[in-house]
């Protein structure tokens, strides 16, 4: 788990962009598919993402210094939430391509699904998207607590026979109702990071 975590600011657009070398890892997924959970887990601070902000509303990118500058943590907004504008959509896309792009910083992607769903198209285009520009991905299933061990290990194919994952990338399964595998993504985070 993290040492040290603090929010330290939100940006529009590029112009807000913190300009320095400190290695940056981006977290992406669907609304409610556990983010802010999950970052809060790994922080041990239930209030520094916010869990359930009104989903998909926030078009901004969340940038979090952990474990004293060590690296930093970049939240985007939840993807795939049904009821914003298709402006806000193609606002969402054109930040998010311009960062994960563009930014010399970012060095891994940390994409969360959930182990009870198959993937979306949103998912599918995001993991392609990450592929296309060569992005190394640490896949997070969450919810892993609601399922049975049969239901996972067969989700867990299904997830990635749809995304076409790549064996290169690392999937985890967490549970943070039951912080399970927690220790085991941040190891696998901070290997991807090398810091
Ligand atoms: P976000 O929109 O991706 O940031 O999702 P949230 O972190 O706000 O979580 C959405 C909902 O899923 C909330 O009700 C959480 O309590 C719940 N949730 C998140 N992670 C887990 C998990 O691992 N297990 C279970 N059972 N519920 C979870």
């Amino acid at each position: 788990m993290f040492k040290q975590s603090v929010f330290i600011k939100s940006a529009a657009n590029k112009s807000g962009w913190i300009d320095d070398q400190i290695p940056e890892v981006c977290f992406v997924g669907r609304s409610n598919v556990g983010k802010s959970s999950f970052i809060n887990t790994l922080a041990n601070n239930k209030k520094l993402a916010k869990v359930a902000n009104t989903p998909g509303k926030t078009r901004l990118l969340n940038f979090f210094d952990i474990n004293n500058s060590s690296f930093r943590l970049v939240d985007a907004p939840g993807y795939g939430y049904a009821r914003i504008s298709n402006d806000m959509k193609i606002e969402f896309g054109i930040m998010m391509e311009e960062y994960l792009t563009t930014r010399p910083n970012l060095k891994v992607v940390c994409m969360l699904v959930d182990l009870r769903h198959k993937p979306t198209n949103d998912d599918i285009q995001m993991y392609d998207f990450l592929k296309a520009n060569e992005i190394p991905v640490l896949m997070v299933g969450t919810k892993l607590d609601k399922l049975k061990k049969n239901e996972y290990v067969k989700n867990e194919k299904l997830i990635k026979e749809t995304l076409h994952f790549n064996s290169s990338d690392i999937f985890v399964k967490v549970s943070n109702l039951d912080k399970l595998n927690i220790k085991e993504s941040y190891e696998a985070l901070i290997r991807l990071l090398e810091v």
